[in-house]
């Protein structure tokens, strides 16, 4: 682990932030600047567990607002930026690209330029620190577009294919990162993960909102016949593989991160369903409330993740399968109801008066 260092964490009060923002909270002793905007997707009760650390320190703040983001790094100094900030829901991408712009590719930039200046600035001030210096970007398999039939994974050769407006700017802001450390040096990294799925999820997404729906009585809409295949991966484990390569990967490296569990989103609600019926029985079948919708435009058929190279080069592994991960995701929902109710009845964002930049 070495000497604390200050870790500069955008979008740590979304899901895959805050999984991060408590993985270093709880298993290192490294400072977390956790910068997070609060739009719907961000939810300080993400934190609950460690809101009381003297070692994170929440800022309400836009990563676009470039000012701001100049005047947070001469603040804090940080040593590892990870920037996770985005907007990341690729129907909200279909409805209304702009914002995905803005955030996902104006925002890297900004983000990009001012950590090129302050990096800059600590190589006469600070040159042992700017060696140390790190820009990690988190992006996701979705930039290669997909897979044709059942063959083939994503490797980090795979060409840039992406399908929909939230994967194109992901690949656009991939772009950015690798120019800025092509161009002007800046000491990168890339990763590009498959799904996630675990605790705090917000209920948009695939799993969470079927489990919500389910448990409600409400019906499981699943897109097409179902038959799109995901790689899917618990947070937690992408969580350590983050931090992992935001501390050891080699700069100027992508790592692709998946957790080797191809699965139809038919398969995912059907195992779902059975946890379900397990552990909240009811006389009704909750399959029966699986219902098939009008599929997605552009919608990919599959994707998968060849993770060779990070379990190679870092040693990482996933601790979880896909039946551990799930039962342990439905487990959650089922103990921390407050939680989603809150968010479903919008009561969590109450909470983002607090703290801002
Ligand atoms: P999320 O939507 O749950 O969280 C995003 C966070 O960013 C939110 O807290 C939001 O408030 C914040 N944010 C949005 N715009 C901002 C802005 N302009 N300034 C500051 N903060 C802002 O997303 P997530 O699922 O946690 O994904 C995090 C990152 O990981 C994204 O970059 C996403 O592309 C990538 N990723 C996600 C997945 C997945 O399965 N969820 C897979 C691979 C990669």
């Amino acid at each position: 682990q070495g000497n604390p260092r200050t870790f500069f964490i955008t979008g740590g009060a979304g899901f895959i932030g805050s999984a991060v923002v408590r993985e270093l909270i709880a298993h290192t002793q490294h400072n977390v600047i956790n910068v997070d905007k609060l739009t719907y997707a961000g939810n300080l009760e993400s934190h609950s567990n460690i809101e009381h650390s003297e070692r994170h320190t929440f800022v309400q703040a836009d990563i676009c607002d470039a000012a701001t983001m100049q005047r947070l790094f001469q603040k804090h100094q940080p040593d590892v930026v990870m920037h996770l900030a985005a907007e990341s829901h690729v129907d909200r991408s279909i409805d209304g690209p702009a914002e995905f712009i803005q955030t996902n590719v104006v925002g890297t930039s900004v983000l990009l330029e001012v950590a090129r200046a302050y990096w800059k600035s600590l190589q006469t001030s600070a040159p042992d620190k700017a060696a140390g210096f790190r820009f990690h970007h988190i992006s996701t398999d979705e930039v290669y577009g997909d897979l044709e039939g059942p063959e083939g994974l994503f490797t980090e050769q795979t060409p840039y294919a992406p399908s929909s407006p939230y994967s194109a700017s992901k690949a656009s802001s991939d772009h950015l990162v690798r120019a800025w450390q092509r161009t002007y040096g800046l000491p990168t990294l890339i990763t590009n993960c498959s799904n996630n799925y675990g605790p705090y999820h917000f209920p948009e997404k695939l799993i969470p909102l079927m489990i919500l729906n389910a448990l409600a009585g409400k019906p499981l809409p699943v897109y097409g016949n179902g038959q799109q295949i995901r790689d899917w991966l618990f947070v937690e484990d992408h969580a350590r593989a983050l931090v992992q390569v935001a501390t050891q990967g080699e700069i100027g490296e992508t790592y692709n991160i998946g957790g080797r569990n191809e699965k139809t989103n038919l398969e995912v609600v059907h195992t779902l369903c059975d946890l379900l019926q397990e552990l909240v029985p009811k006389d009704t079948r909750y399959r029966d409330l699986i219902t098939f919708v009008k599929d997605r435009p552009g919608h990919d058929l599959r994707y998968a993740i060849d993770a060779r190279k990070i379990e190679r080069e870092l040693g990482w592994v996933p601790q979880e399968t896909f039946e551990t991960g799930l039962r342990k995701t439905v487990q959650w929902y089922l103990a921390n109801e407050s939680w989603w109710q809150r968010v479903q009845d919008g009561s969590y964002q109450g909470e983002r008066l607090g703290a801002s930049a």
